[in-house]
């Protein structure tokens, strides 16, 4: 992607988008290595550990993650 090409509003969204990321200290890996269990506890109704609280919240502010939790709880649910 050509910086150059982004207009300033563009620029703002993205830094936006870091803040929230940096504010949390929980990363899109991070987030896709607890996404297993979380997958598993949200199914079996089980209560949220602190790592897998961050994950609901980053599930929140990131679509892509969310995306690939959604899809992993089809899976489990077929495999049940
Ligand atoms: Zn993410």
């Amino acid at each position: 992607m050509n910086p150059q090409s982004l207009t300033n509003e563009q620029v703002g969204s993205l830094v936006k988008m870091l803040d929230l990321t940096q504010e949390h200290e929980f990363t899109c890996g991070e987030c896709l290595m607890h996404a297993g269990e979380f997958a598993e506890s949200k199914l079996a109704g089980l209560p949220l550990d602190e790592a897998l609280t961050l994950v609901e919240q980053h599930l929140a502010l990131c679509p892509e993650c969310r995306e690939e939790c959604e899809a992993l709880m089809e899976i489990l649910k077929a495999q049940s």
